[in-house]
């Protein structure tokens, strides 16, 4: 990363906020990954356009980071900004039945307060560990709900700093999948539809779906979640779990005994280990069922 950036992004923004070699396993559910180039928490819209402006000028390379809850970073780090949305990025307003939320808000944080206005419509949300912005990206989803039935409105930045506002419909949501997924487009913001409903039903859902992931998922091990997306007409763990790898390890890195879909860290695990299992898996499941299966953690930098 050049010195001029680095002097730029701290006339953009404070200090403190502008870090040299940060390492990312600080910012990932997994537990691991090298050091960023520079990671930088943007605080507002406006320092972010000023951002995004100079980093297109001189073409240097970017990373959006929400949660880090389906990321998969190299050992040797990234050669590269990260840029973390903070602050006015975590705000969440209630009006009537809508939700207006920034991209850095959690997930959970967004659900609670959507059961305090005794909304319904986000229970399925409540235990997704991500962002705003990673679960637009990603199309979140759980339990038969998912983001696309309860957005209204999307604001993204584009890479020159100009807002735009997409509907529902240009976000083409699909299966952990977005319009703006692999798009130069940062989320800012987001307002959700959702239903008038009762506190205490909202409340005993959203316990229900609790119990169920802390009984299903090896919650007690950093992970990101599914591994794998599910295949069309199969699921990913039982395929693994066929292929005779519950509880297979490479290093650090484990299928989890307890849900075969999701890839553990046992504590030591590195990222080269977590990446090498995910290919030995792949290989085993495609040559006892013939079957592809794609990853749904995103990778960053180098392995
Ligand atoms: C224990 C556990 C359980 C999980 N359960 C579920 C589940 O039930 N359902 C499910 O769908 N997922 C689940 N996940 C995966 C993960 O939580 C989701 O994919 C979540 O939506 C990722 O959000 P994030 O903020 O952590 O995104 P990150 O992992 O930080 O990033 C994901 C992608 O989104 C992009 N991104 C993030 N913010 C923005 C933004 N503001 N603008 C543009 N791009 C952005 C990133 O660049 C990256 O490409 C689980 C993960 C864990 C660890």
């Amino acid at each position: 990363m050049t010195t001029a950036f680095f002097e730029y992004a701290r006339q953009c923004v404070p200090e403190e906020f502008v870090l040299e070699q940060e390492p990312m396993a600080k910012h990932t559910t997994f537990r691991v990954g090298g050091a960023a180039d520079c990671f930088i928490t943007v605080q507002n819209e406006e320092q972010l356009a000023k951002l995004l402006v100079y980093i297109t000028k001189v073409e240097l390379p970017y990373f959006i980071l929400g949660n880090g809850s389906n990321l998969l970073v190299g050992d040797k780090g990234y050669q590269g900004i990260v840029l973390h949305l903070a602050e006015d990025f975590a705000k969440i307003s209630v009006e009537g039945t809508r939700i207006t939320v920034g991209a850095g808000a959690l997930l959970s944080q967004t659900a609670k307060m959507a059961k305090e206005a005794s909304l319904t419509g986000m229970e399925f949300a409540s235990g997704i560990p991500g962002t705003i912005g990673g679960a637009l990206v990603m199309n979140a989803g759980a339990y038969d709900g998912e983001m696309k039935q309860i957005v209204r409105s999307v604001r993204v930045m584009d890479q020159n700093g100009e807002v735009l506002e997409f509907d529902n419909e240009t976000m083409e949501f699909g299966y952990r999948t977005s319009a703006i997924k692999n798009r130069p487009y940062i989320v800012l913001d987001a307002v959700l539809e959702l239903a008038e409903g009762d506190k205490t039903s909202i409340t005993a859902k959203m316990e229900e779906l609790a119990v169920q992931r802390r009984e299903k998922q090896p919650l007690e091990f950093p992970s990101a979640g599914s591994t794998f997306k599910r295949p069309e007409g199969y699921f990913a763990g039982k395929l693994i779990m066929d292929a005779g790898m519950r509880g297979y390890r490479i290093g650090g890195a484990q299928v989890s005994e307890k849900h075969c879909g999701f890839i553990v860290n046992r504590g030591d695990a590195t990222a080269a280990d977590i990446a090498e299992l995910i290919v030995e898996v792949q290989e085993r499941v495609k040559a006892r069922f013939d079957v592809k299966l794609e990853p749904e953690v995103i990778t960053l930098g180098d392995f």
